[in-house]
């Protein structure tokens, strides 16, 4: 299989149907770089910028988070990477900024991410003069963690924007291009669409947070984290209804949680018409294994089938279809 996925590793990531798709890469320190080359993507679509954070024993200096966000950069060439901001908080400590004494009774649904940013500017601003000043000249692409509500969107761009001004006070260059966006990782965010799509440059689905919030159910606990399938009437219609607006105001969507990594949740993810995905870097290659011997059009069409189903057969339909399909 490995000898397979390296011989198409410089082949298109295109479905029988010609459907091209944008297959990229997860990553959150230096040592994942490599992996955006090896595999073959289409450049990083999350770069989760708080891994540095959470293994330094102290802040990282401006300095190092530029060091950082460079080495990013270049590794990425001509090829997109999407930086996300800080997501701090809840399972994601940091022991030196004493948030850990705050003791919560649900820290999945506390004081987390962007919360923390917009409560703190002072260390979301630092993080993006950072991210400015390693793409000056070349384009940067940004994006907030756990937005709820339009307004936190809004209050967090503005703080690029006064960044922004700074550079231009103190004479220093701008990135070539800004694409500022948002992850939709909480349910309440799909339901402002209309509102928020045109204000962004583009969405990432963190379906990680976004399907543990809608199920109720904790991704890190054991007991729970199984007990629903991904792939239910409930999360395919979600998602549909994401594609829908999205398709409608031209913006583009990617998803970056980790059902993207696993083929047959990848191949129902095209069926309902996503066509970026971000996945750990060894999904590359079984990921466009699967979707350059699938049917998108024909595949969306058998799922019109699924969305309305009573039971817990999605996963089996899908299989059976990729069975019959030889995807
Ligand atoms: C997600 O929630 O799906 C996601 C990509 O972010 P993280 O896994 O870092 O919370
Ligand atoms: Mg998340």
């Amino acid at each position: 299989k490995q000898e397979q996925y390296k011989e198409i590793r410089d082949e298109p990531a295109v479905t029988l149907d010609g459907q091209e798709i944008s297959l990229y890469v997860n990553a959150g320190l230096q040592v994942d770089l490599p992996h955006l080359e090896e595999a073959g993507a289409h450049g990083i679509g999350l770069f989760r910028t708080e891994l540095q954070f959470m293994i330094a024993s102290t802040l990282p200096s401006l300095r190092e988070q530029i060091e950082l966000y460079n080495a990013v950069l270049d590794a990425a060439g001509d090829k997109p990477a999407v930086f996300r901001t800080l997501d701090i908080g809840g399972d994601k400590m940091l022991p030196y900024m004493n948030l850990a004494a705050l003791k919560e009774e649900n820290p999945a649904l506390g004081w987390r991410a962007i919360r923390i940013s917009l409560d703190r500017p002072a260390l979301l601003r630092h993080q993006l003069r950072a991210l400015l000043t390693a793409a000056a000249g070349r384009s940067l692409r940004v994006m907030f963690p756990m937005v709820a509500e339009v307004a936190e969107y809004t209050r967090a761009r503005a703080l690029v924007d006064k960044e922004l001004a700074r550079l231009d006070k103190f004479g220093k260059p701008r990135p070539a291009s800004i694409e500022i966006g948002t992850m939709l990782e909480v349910p309440s965010l799909a339901w402002q669409l209309d509102t928020l799509l045109p204000l962004v440059d583009f969405v990432s689905i963190g379906s990680n947070d976004l399907l543990q919030f809608l199920f109720a159910s904790d991704r890190g606990n054991p007991r729970v984290a199984t007990r629903y399938d991904l792939l239910s009437p409930a999360v395919l219609s979600f998602l549909r209804h994401i594609v829908a607006k999205c398709e409608a105001h031209n913006t583009p969507l990617t998803l970056c949680g980790e059902m993207s990594g696993r083929p047959l949740e990848a191949m129902a993810l095209l069926g309902v018409g996503l066509r970026r995905v971000s996945m750990s870097p060894a999904a590359i290659g079984p990921v466009k294994m699967m979707l350059r011997s699938l049917d998108a059009t024909k595949l969306g069409a058998f799922m019109e089938g699924l969305y309305g189903l009573p039971d817990r057969s999605v996963r089996a339909h899908l299989a059976a279809f990729a069975e019959e399909h030889g995807v």
